[in-house]
């Protein structure tokens, strides 16, 4: 790149801030050509938001296709070349690492109560004003030092699985595809069973939709698949072979995998979550501070007077984890 004296200047006045993080994930094996050649995954460098990644966010074609936030991570982090190789995790920690660099530690944002049990004649509904600092935060995103301990062995089959976080694009892939099962389902919803039973069009189009569920559903667990191994421990990395065995293995097994997988996913979702208590009913709220639209690109002062206490932000078991990779030059 050329040398610009004004992007100098920024840089040499700490308007364009540098922070670096390593990724959570960074010990998962990614795909050939997910970085730029001889990339540091402990040192990754995270530039600010600009008006181009706001108008990118905002648009609400990107935004629902997905594309919006791979596209985003390119420009923030010109180490990584293909984002939607990325865990959910990982996106994460950048997102927040980039609201860091472009709007300083602090992040206000409202919550209401989720108070399920009425307070005198109505629900709680209290708007409480929350505080994060993001720079405590992003501690929780400190790269694991192996995968999360996600085996499991299956009895009947003698064969053990290991489990790993779901891709971005392959989780973006999975909810497209659910979506559409769905819409397919509500539009054979009506038709009464007399006549469809004759309507040889109706019952192709019901098989379909019957297949398309059940094809979503075995993918998404192959994803959550990192390796199968045999009997004799022969791992079998290969999506297709697992996918084929998954196919063949009997349902029941197939219920523990899918038990598990949903089980990782909710731990790592936990990462991003944190508790609270009311300010005016005292229920604790759990909230998840994942980035979005909104908190993305709302700047710290934005809101009004803190009406509550900030959130108390809970360790969640990584205490003693390895500093920070962050630091502001
Ligand atoms: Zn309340």
């Amino acid at each position: 790149m050329f040398d610009n004296p004004l992007l100098t200047d920024l840089k040499s006045q700490g308007v364009i801030p540098d922070v670096r993080i390593g990724l959570p994930m960074m010990k998962m094996p990614y795909p050939d050509g997910t970085f730029r050649e001889g990339v540091n995954l402990e040192d990754i460098p995270v530039g600010v938001l600009r008006v181009l990644e706001e108008n990118t966010y905002r648009d609400p074609f990107l935004l629902a296709s997905g594309k919006a936030i791979p596209k985003m991570i390119r420009h923030i982090c010109p180490d990584v070349l293909e984002p939607e190789n990325l865990t959910e995790i990982d996106v994460e920690a950048i997102l927040i690492a980039a609201r860091l660099a472009s709007f300083g530690p602090t992040m206000k944002f409202k919550h209401t109560c989720q108070n399920p049990q009425p307070v005198g004649e109505n629900l709680c509904k209290h708007e409480n004003e929350l505080v994060i600092d993001l720079q405590e935060f992003i501690l929780r995103y400190a790269p694991f030092e192996r995968l999360p301990e996600f085996q499991l062995t299956l009895p009947r089959l003698n064969q053990s699985v290991q489990l790993k976080p779901i891709r971005y694009g392959s989780a973006v892939r999975i909810m497209l595809k659910t979506m559409e099962a769905t819409r397919r389902a509500d539009a054979l919803q009506d038709k009464p069973l007399e006549g469809a039973l004759q309507d040889e069009a109706f019952v192709k189009d019901y098989v379909g939709m019957v297949e398309h569920a059940l094809t979503t559903d075995i993918e998404s667990i192959r994803d959550s698949i990192l390796y199968v191994a045999s009997r004799e421990d022969k791992r079998v990395f290969n999506p297709e072979f697992i996918e084929q065995w998954l196919r063949s293995i009997p349902a029941d097994q197939i219920v523990l995998i899918r038990e598990r997988a949903q089980e990782l996913s909710r731990v790592l979702r936990e990462i991003g979550q944190t508790k609270y208590a009311c300010g005016a009913c005292g229920h604790e709220n759990l909230v998840q501070v994942q980035l979005d639209p909104q908190k993305l690109f709302m700047p710290a002062e934005e809101s009004s007077q803190p009406r509550t206490h900030s959130a108390e932000l809970p360790s969640i078991g990584r205490k003693g984890k390895s500093h920070s990779k962050i630091s502001r030059r």
